[in-house]
């Protein structure tokens, strides 16, 4: 009773922190990357924070998942599929970032550490706690088949594009480059874009408002970071590709 008054209270606020994300985000570029600044407190350096960062993400989930009373073959497929998003975004994409030694303010990594335990925790609850089992015949119903395919597609982009902007440096050069290739003959940071993708694909599988509060955070945090990096392009390379857009293809 009490966890279900706390998923409630934690669903709205995190719908609520996605609003307040989002037009922040318009006026104030997250101040990590390529746009860090003093001003922000202590930082520590970038790999560090990435892996403290993300990891309430993977182990908050596996509480709810280890102590859940019904386990289906969806439910069995649900944490695959969240714990490869994060083993790959807490343990190897830091360990591969080239720049790593770049400061990250401590004030975002404990912003980042809330939001990945709330929404941990709302996924998790909603899907081992909440008694809503996902019977067999989810595996063939569309919403879970399609939310499938768009999750791994949006997976693959990401991860293919984070591999393109990584080859952009040497191990220990911070310097900046035009990526091509893939995605980036569309938008500026496909990376963002498949995991909004992602993320609407999750949504879509588990058919649930924690799905869904995840898929809106998302893209309130990303698309206004997008719109600012495809600015920063335009602005420091004169011959930046005019045809791309930000963030979605042929649309923005
Ligand atoms: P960026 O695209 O800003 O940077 C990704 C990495 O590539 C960084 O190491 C960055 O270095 C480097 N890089 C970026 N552009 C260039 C370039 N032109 N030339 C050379 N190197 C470059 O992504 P973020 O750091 O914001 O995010 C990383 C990942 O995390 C993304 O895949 C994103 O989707 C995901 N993410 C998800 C969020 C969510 O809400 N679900 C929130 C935030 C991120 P440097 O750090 O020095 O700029």
């Amino acid at each position: 009773m009490i966890l279900q008054h706390a998923y409630r209270i934690v669903l709205i606020t995190i719908f609520s922190a996605a609003a307040i994300t989002f037009v922040s985000l318009m006026f104030v570029r997250a101040p990590y990357g390529r746009y860090t600044r003093n001003g922000w407190g202590p930082m520590v350096r970038a790999r560090v924070a990435w892996i403290v960062m993300e990891a309430p993400a993977v182990f908050v989930i596996l509480i709810f998942y280890s102590t859940g009373t019904s386990m289906t073959t969806p439910l069995t497929i649900f944490i695959l599929l969240w714990q490869t998003h994060y083993v790959y975004r807490t343990f190897i994409y830091p360990l591969l970032m080239r720049g790593a030694r770049k400061g990250f303010p401590v004030a975002l990594i404990l912003m980042a550490m809330v939001f990945n335990g709330a929404n941990g925790f709302v996924n998790g609850y909603h899907l081992f706690h909440a008694e809503n089992a996902y019977p067999v015949s989810w595996l063939v119903d569309p919403r879970f088949l399609i939310g499938v395919f768009l999750f791994f597609w949006g997976m693959y982009v990401h991860i293919r594009c984070d591999h393109i902007l990584r080859n952009l440096r040497g191990p220990e050069d911070t310097d900046y480059r035009i990526p091509y290739g893939s995605m980036y003959r569309f938008v500026s940071a496909p990376n963002y874009f498949g995991e909004i993708v992602q993320w609407c694909g999750w949504a879509l599988a588990t058919w649930s408002l924690a799905g869904l509060s995840f898929a809106v955070f998302t893209a309130a945090n990303l698309i206004p970071r997008a719109l600012s990096h495809h600015k920063w392009y335009a602005r420091t390379f004169p011959e930046y590709p005019k045809n791309r857009k930000a963030v979605l293809p042929f649309v923005m």
